[in-house]
């Protein structure tokens, strides 16, 4: 593709084009070298879209929920843009999504936008792209984006605290509300889905979650984390979650939060940027301060790491050691 194509691209995205909108997508999920010059397109379009994380053990129901929330948000007339995220896996191109049969309902509209972005091993990794895919659906014309996250860690706060509004969900009889607390993912929930609320065992997860966000310390003003039940099998719930999901919405807006947590988020992206590209940079030094020989020489004793770190310094500012 030659770098003129890349604005030919992006104007095909924001027209709709999905094809188009899948190549960009791709284009970043592999740390492509032009990232810097998409960005710089995109950046006029970020616009206002919602942003919602989703995260949950496997199992709890997340497809079948997204897939949910996609049909209400579609009724709704509104364009969603999907990202279905697996910080564990090296593996691509559908390979989350392929077997979601659910999801496949929406694949012929043109409403919607269906992805899935692993860990490709680039430097980076799914931290740094999942905002410029994000930015790309948003391009596109997404006015909601749910962003999925597989599993209960810490890689899952990380792509789950991109999000205007994060419904963290669980099911019951699964001890997923203690590893929830154990996670942080209590912290991170600003609507909490207990999903199969047909099964044994809903009301006490209910109870479970209201406790401890009752526990939880939370200063004046702050929301107060909602909780819900769903039945996502067969849509019971989705409107109440989406109802939630437009007065967390509003709540952030009329606080001042939504453009803080955003300008937050670009902080944290910009400073990830810089030091991903440092740490390259250190690690292309030569002469006396390659970092193999610095790190031996402090192995050995004969320097100490701050020196060396100093010496690393000056040879990334061009200035020659002291
Ligand atoms: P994910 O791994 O979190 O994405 O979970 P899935 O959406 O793939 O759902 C896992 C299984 O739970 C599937 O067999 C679903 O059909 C089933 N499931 C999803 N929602 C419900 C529900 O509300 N009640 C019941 N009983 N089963 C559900």
């Amino acid at each position: 593709m030659a770098p003129a194509d890349l604005a030919t691209l992006v104007t095909k995205a924001r027209g709709g084009d999905p094809r188009a909108v899948a190549r960009l997508i791709t284009l970043v999920e592999s740390g492509d070298p032009r990232l810097p010059e998409l960005a710089g397109l995109l950046a006029p379009y970020a616009g206002d879209a919602q942003v919602i994380g989703l995260t949950g053990s496997p199992g709890v129901g997340k497809s079948t929920t997204v897939s949910a929330l996609v049909t209400a948000l579609r009724a709704a007339g509104r364009r969603v843009g999907v990202l279905a995220v697996d910080p564990s896996s090296p593996f691509t191109g559908g390979a989350i999504l392929g077997d979601r049969v659910r999801m496949q309902e929406h694949a012929t509209d043109p409403g919607v936008y269906i992805r899935s972005m692993s860990n490709r091993g680039h430097l980076g990794g799914l931290a740094a792209a999942t905002p410029q895919a994000v930015r790309v659906l948003a391009a596109a014309g997404c006015e909601v984006i749910l962003v999925e996250t597989v599993g209960v860690g810490q890689a899952e706060v990380e792509v789950a605290s991109l999000a205007d509004t994060t419904l963290v969900l669980l099911a019951p009889g699964m001890g997923d509300a203690i590893q929830a607390v154990k996670a942080g993912i209590l912290e991170i929930g600003d609507i909490f889905v207990i999903n199969k609320a047909d099964r044994d065992g809903a009301d006490a997860t209910y109870r479970d979650i209201q406790g401890m966000i009752g526990l939880a310390e939370r200063a004046p003003g702050q929301w107060r984390p909602k909780v819900l039940r769903t039945v996502a099998a067969k849509g019971e719930g989705i409107d109440e979650v989406v109802a939630a999901i437009d007065r967390h919405q509003t709540w952030l807006r009329e606080h001042g939060e939504w453009r803080r947590r955003r300008e937050l988020r670009a902080a944290a992206e910009v400073e990830h940027i810089v030091v991903s590209g440092l740490r390259a940079e250190a690690r292309q030094l030569g002469g006396g301060t390659r970092l193999s020989e610095l790190a031996a020489r402090v192995a050995a004793g004969e320097l100490d790491p701050y020196t060396a770190a100093a010496q690393v310094r000056d040879a990334l500012r061009g200035e020659t050691p002291s």
